[in-house]
């Protein structure tokens, strides 16, 4: 069965971002997701205010990160909870190699922090999120372009900072996952593709509906 997960959602931990974890685990599954990976900069502080499983509810939640470095910003899944940060790209996705993790190399086309393409080269990068629901338009398509070249697994990410953003970019599995393994698994044989967001989107933030005018789903 397929299942629709939002790789990228940053919670308040990440000094950029207002979304409470609270409000990403009672509104994911109203949006249409079976699961959330928290990826917060350079933290998994989020693993110790929830159980990395799936919740009451039927939310599975992962823990990963977004590790910033002066050559791109990587999502990372696997055990990366002592992976120092400011680590330069080749020496820090060798150990995402060497842990067995994945490494999706996020908004790779973004005018402000790209990736650099030589990195794909040397076959550190696992995936590519080509559907980023903060990009530009013309950011994703080169996106879609530079993975298709590449070669490499696609994936879509929300990368929320707010509520109204959680889910607007999901990414479809092909097969079930059910925990931090499968998802690595599932990403390594390329078992996903970008999904759009189920809509239209539930947005309610403390009761109150929130405005039309953050109700805007990125397309590609
Ligand atoms: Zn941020
Ligand atoms: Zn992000």
């Amino acid at each position: 069965m397929d299942m629709l997960l939002d790789l990228h959602v940053h919670t308040a931990i990440s000094p950029c971002s207002d979304l409470a974890l609270d409000d990403i685990l009672a509104h994911a599954r109203s949006r249409g997701l079976d699961g959330v990976c928290i990826t917060d900069h350079d933290s998994m502080d989020a693993r110790h205010l929830l159980r990395r499983s799936v919740q009451d509810n039927g939310l599975l939640v992962i823990v990963g990160l977004e590790y910033a470095t002066s050559q791109g910003d990587f999502l990372l899944f696997g055990p990366f909870e002592d992976l120092e940060p400011g680590l330069d790209a080749p020496s820090m996705l060798a150990r995402v190699e060497r842990a067995g993790g994945v490494a999706v190399a996020a908004h790779p086309c973004r005018l402000r922090r790209p990736v650099h393409i030589d990195l794909v080269a040397q076959g550190l990068v696992h995936a590519v999120e080509t559907l980023n629901g903060r990009n530009t338009v013309e950011e994703n398509r080169q996106a879609q372009d530079w993975a298709k070249r590449a070669h490499l697994p696609s994936v879509g990410g929300s990368d929320a900072h707010t509520l109204a953003e959680l889910g607007r970019s999901p990414t479809r599995f092909f097969q079930p996952v059910s925990c931090l393994a499968d998802l690595v698994a599932a990403l390594r044989q390329g078992a996903c593709a970008p999904a759009r967001a189920l809509g239209p989107l539930p947005l309610v933030k403390d009761g109150l509906p929130v405005s039309a005018n953050q109700r805007t789903v990125a397309r590609p």
